[in-house]
């Protein structure tokens, strides 16, 4: 896994498809079809439950 990625965005600021995954975290390309960077379970706090999700990146962000 590449540390070139820049940091998750907030949980709150994200659309359901991007925290299930379904969407580039950064960018909310849908990422049904094609390679898409896992970038594993993280731990979150949303109103003020402890939760995990599980984010994904397009390949447009793991460039050097
Ligand atoms: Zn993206």
């Amino acid at each position: 896994m590449s540390d070139t990625l820049p940091p998750l965005p907030p949980v709150g600021d994200l659309s359901t498809e991007q925290v299930r995954g379904a969407a580039c975290v950064y960018c909310g390309i849908h990422l049904g079809v094609g390679p898409a960077i896992d970038l594993g379970e993280q731990p979150a706090a949303v109103a003020d439950m402890a939760v995990r999700w599980f984010p994904r990146a397009c390949h447009g962000h793991a460039a050097p």
